[in-house]
């Protein structure tokens, strides 16, 4: 009765930790991928891990383990996801459907051996195409494979919206949809800014600008994978069928906003090198440590404070959660080269103004600017893109930032982008 033909094209499905935090929402969720099964499609459905069941588990190898191996991290972490799937398979199978889950590994899902981040390599589906030809319903857990050294592996927080990407890449998937707790991509965190905006169209380069500046909807490698490899996603809500946000490439927007969204993030942290000698071959070996170490540098800045020029102040963000290795990796670097001291501040956050238009539009960093300066908040740093413009500021007062942004920029409850350029005077 469910038979594929060779006409009827695959969708893949996920899920995030909200979407199946509990055994209603688990029944849900297969309630809908068997609506799509039986509306024709071949169907894959990737799942997160339960609710916070994530943390939970970080949680707890922290508490036998003040560093735990990352290898053994990865068996641990790797086991929220199989749950969720082994449960809504069985939901699926309840609902008269055949449903197959699978670990990463099992799916094919190849990586690198960088264990907690690692990336796809390859993705080995045929073990996958034989169930769909069967007339199944694949279950596919997410956020992880198999190394080529033949262990379990992690993509990274957010790491399931890649599983989700790569499989749609390796099956030819008509669309990638990304189900969550939230109607789509928003013109800033609801949370923050009640009158934000659902965007029904962003680009690949804006996803790609949101995410990197702490948009959580999608994982950041998820959105290079899809623009890639060419795939479409939809991100849309779990809790109805309305539409949600399409991803797609930037000759398939029709207008370009100035400003699209405010981003922010209050995970940032400071790390400032005192006295770094001001010679050729310095800043190399400082950020071969951090790379070495899998440390996500974001923003630098260097000054020379000191009159003779012979050395220098420099500065950068990392990830909070980054900030031990990151230290552990600058050690012998400050010690080698002589470094005077290491600061560290663990309390910023940073926001951004995303916008494809305001490549050809000048004033936009000057608004931002007085916007913050208007509320006395001190830009601790700056970092622009053609399409992009971040700033540094205080953790605390990343709320009240955001909102000035948002209304600053007039990017509340409008359903059309407006196009006027709100500026005035030449261009
Ligand atoms: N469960 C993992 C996390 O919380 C992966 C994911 O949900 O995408 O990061
Ligand atoms: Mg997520």
């Amino acid at each position: 009765m469910f038979s594929t033909t060779e006409m009827s094209t695959t969708v893949v499905m996920k899920f995030g930790g909200t979407s199946v935090a509990d055994a209603e929402r688990i029944k849900h969720a297969a309630a809908r991928i068997v609506a799509k099964r039986e509306s024709g499609h071949r169907v894959i459905a990737v799942l997160s891990a339960r609710g916070k069941t994530t943390d939970e588990l970080i949680a707890m190898a922290e508490e036998v383990s003040p560093a735990p191996h990352p290898r053994e991290m990865d068996m641990l972490l790797s086991t929220g996801e199989r749950i969720s799937c082994a449960l809504c398979a069985m939901a699926i199978n309840d609902l008269g459907h055949q449903a197959l889950s699978l670990t990463g590994s099992q799916a094919g899902i190849v990586t690198d051996t960088s264990h907690t981040k690692a990336r796809i390599l390859d993705v080995r589906a045929d073990r996958i195409m034989a169930a769909l030809d069967e007339g199944k319903i694949v279950l596919v857990a997410g956020f992880q494979g198999v190394s080529t050294s033949r262990d379990v592996t992690t993509l990274g927080r957010g790491g399931s919206d890649t599983t989700a990407v790569a499989l749609a890449a390796a099956l030819g998937a008509e669309v990638c949809e990304i189900y969550t707790d939230v109607a789509g991509v928003f013109s800033a965190d609801p949370r923050i800014v009640p009158s934000a905006r659902k965007l029904p169209v962003v680009s690949f380069e804006e996803m790609l600008e949101m995410s990197a500046s702490g948009a959580g909807v999608l994982q950041l490698r998820s959105v290079e994978y899809a623009r890639n490899h060419g795939v479409r996603i939809h991100c849309r809500s779990s809790y109805d069928d309305g539409p949600g946000t399409v991803v797609v490439s930037e000759q398939d927007t029709l207008e370009q906003a100035l400003v699209t969204a405010v981003t922010h993030s209050t995970g940032e942290a400071r790390i400032t090198l005192l006295g770094v000698p001001d010679e050729p071959g310095i800043a190399g070996r400082i950020f071969s440590a951090l790379a070495e170490a899998n440390v996500n540098v974001d923003m630098i800045i260097q000054n020379e404070p000191i009159a003779d020029g012979r050395r220098a102040d420099m500065s950068f963000t990392v990830p909070r959660e980054d900030i031990r290795s990151a230290r552990a990796a600058l050690e012998p670097v400050v010690e080698e080269v002589g470094i005077g001291a290491i600061a560290m501040d663990e309390d910023m956050g940073k926001v951004s103004i995303i916008g494809a238009g305001m490549r050809s539009h000048p004033g936009v960093a000057a608004k931002v600017f007085n916007v913050l300066g208007d509320a006395g908040i001190n830009i601790e740093m700056i970092s622009t893109s053609p399409i992009k413009i971040s700033c540094v500021i205080s953790g605390d007062r990343v709320a009240e930032a955001v909102r000035g942004l948002h209304e600053a920029f007039e990017l509340s409850g409008k359903e059309t982008i407006l196009l006027e350029d709100p500026f005035e005077g030449p261009r």
